[in-house]
């Protein structure tokens, strides 16, 4: 029997016990990346998706880290330009920033102010969404310069930790995801 496209890359979705802490089951994605035949069958599910004239994006921004590798080869394939928002300190020229609270403290992520402008719609890419509080972050930031996030994507959702749902509620986010993982 044919495998599903969610099948196939779950199947090389490696899963990493108590990293980095106890407790957590780390949703690994280097495999998906390393064997050139899953990695283009990855892409295309995004691309196929986002190259329809009424889902095509201005922009494409990516998320620290794992969201840049994904979301720059996208927005290759999509023909626009890509952005990262970066974790706090690494952007050179003037930024936008928002904090947010993780389980233990917070994080802060920054984009370039000229990143995108007012009005564009903007691709929100991600590699997995837990709490998904990195992506309402990057959303907020994103909205800060006038933009219009018209949906988040990533590889993995995790819809037990409630975060895919929240960002779809309250936060009005569209979101695209190809594996769920219980
Ligand atoms: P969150 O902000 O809680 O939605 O967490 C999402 C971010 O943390 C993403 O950038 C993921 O790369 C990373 N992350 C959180 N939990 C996991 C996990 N179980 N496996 C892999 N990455 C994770």
């Amino acid at each position: 029997p044919s495998l599903s496209v969610t099948d196939y890359l779950r199947a090389h979705i490696r899963t990493v016990p108590d990293w980095p802490a106890p407790g957590v089951q780390f949703r690994d994605i280097t495999p998906l990346l390393q064997d050139p035949k899953v990695f283009r069958v990855l892409i295309d599910a995004f691309v196929h998706r986002y190259m329809d004239k009424d889902m095509r994006p201005d922009v494409v921004a990516g998320l620290d880290a794992r969201g840049f590798i994904l979301g720059a080869v996208i927005a290759y394939e999509l023909g626009v330009g890509f952005v990262p928002i970066r974790k706090k300190g690494k952007l050179p020229f003037t930024t936008v920033e928002e904090t947010y609270e993780l389980e233990y403290g917070s994080a802060t992520v920054e984009l370039h102010t000229d990143a995108v402008k007012a009005g564009d719609r903007v691709l929100l890419i991600d590699d997995l969404i837990a709490t998904g509080g990195t992506m309402m972050a990057g959303k907020k930031l994103l909205e800060k310069l006038g933009a219009t996030v018209v949906e988040g994507a990533a590889i993995v959702d995790l819809p037990e930790l409630g975060g895919s749902d929240r960002l779809r509620g309250e936060g009005q986010l569209p979101l695209f995801t190809l594996v769920d993982f219980a």
